[in-house]
């Protein structure tokens, strides 16, 4: 990856009262550490203004109900965690990292009489990505399917697939790693979704198996403002591989373009370029 995510953190909220990083340890015997009874959001905040804050705050809502625990807290009580942490750090450009999680009170499968708590975490953020673009190479890792996994969650869980794919891309000299899913379909990036641009049209795959991002869902709404036909459709790598312009999609990637997958170059960046700025432009929409 060309950006990390190393936190900073200097004050922590956690479960409705703030304390310092270093107070903020939990048990060795957490449910969550064990089992991935956990679930968590990436959130950024340009100039002091929280992008899509309810629409993250409702999923990690969603994430945590999709494991079978609850969040205490509501949409609005997050937010305003959220908001209120930002402030006490001064932070402006920000990365805001809230986590669910099981607790100790058993280690039992079930998670019978097993408190959940929420902890958010921030730091300033602003990442350097590559204007060339990335390149990417094909995971021999797969998305699995969604009998297999609340796969639409932001859950822990999933994310060893992540760690896995991009560590195997970086040891091949790529910059992230391409994912397929159980079918060989394109499914996403470690952390980010794909999309592709053929004859002027956009494509994304069904968001079945992987992430839905919040970035894929405005990046969608974007294009079709700025009249671009899109399309959701199953993709195969072929497909994507004959592409004229690929990109991924995230929070923390916002659009990002991607050079090539496997070696074979995508040298076109007009629509992934238009639909950068409107992106940028969304997230700064505030200021005007
Ligand atoms: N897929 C995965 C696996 C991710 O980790 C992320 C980052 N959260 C995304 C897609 C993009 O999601 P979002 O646009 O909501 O950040």
């Amino acid at each position: 990856m060309t950006f990390t995510i190393d936190s900073p953190a200097t004050l922590i909220w956690r479960d409705g009262v703030f304390i310092p990083e270093e107070q903020s340890r939990i048990s060795i015997l957490t449910h969550g550490l064990h089992y991935s009874t956990s679930v968590f959001e990436g959130i950024r905040a340009y100039q002091g203004e929280v992008f899509e804050l309810e629409r993250h705050c409702q999923r990690l809502i969603d994430s945590a109900a999709s494991l079978g625990f609850s969040i205490q807290y509501s949409v609005q009580e997050l937010c305003f965690a959220c908001r209120s942490l930002l402030e006490q750090l001064d932070l402006s450009n920000a990365y805001i990292r809230p986590v669910a999680w099981c607790g100790e009170e058993s280690l039992g499968i079930s998670q019978a009489g097993v408190s959940s708590h929420v902890a958010i975490a921030a730091w300033e953020f602003e990442p350097s990505l590559p204007t060339d673009g990335l390149a990417l190479g094909v995971s021999t890792w797969r998305r699995p399917p969604p009998s297999a996994y609340p796969t639409d969650a932001k859950a822990a869980g999933m994310y060893a697939i992540s760690v896995l794919s991009h560590r195997e891309a970086i040891a091949k000299g790529f910059d992230d790693a391409l994912l397929l899913d159980h079918q060989e379909f394109v499914a996403d990036a470690s952390v980010a979704n794909v999309f592709m641009v053929k004859n002027g049209t956009l494509h994304t795959p069904k968001p079945i198996g992987f992430l839905n991002g919040i970035t894929r869902k405005v990046t969608l709404s974007l294009a079709s403002e700025l009249g671009l036909d899109t399309r959701e459709a199953y993709i195969t790598l072929n497909d994507l591989l004959t592409a004229d312009e690929v990109f991924l999609t995230g929070t923390a990637y916002e659009i990002c373009p991607v050079k090539s997958v496997g070696g074979t170059s995508f040298p076109a960046r007009d629509i992934t370029d238009k639909l950068r700025q409107a992106y940028r432009q969304a997230t700064l929409v505030h200021l005007n």
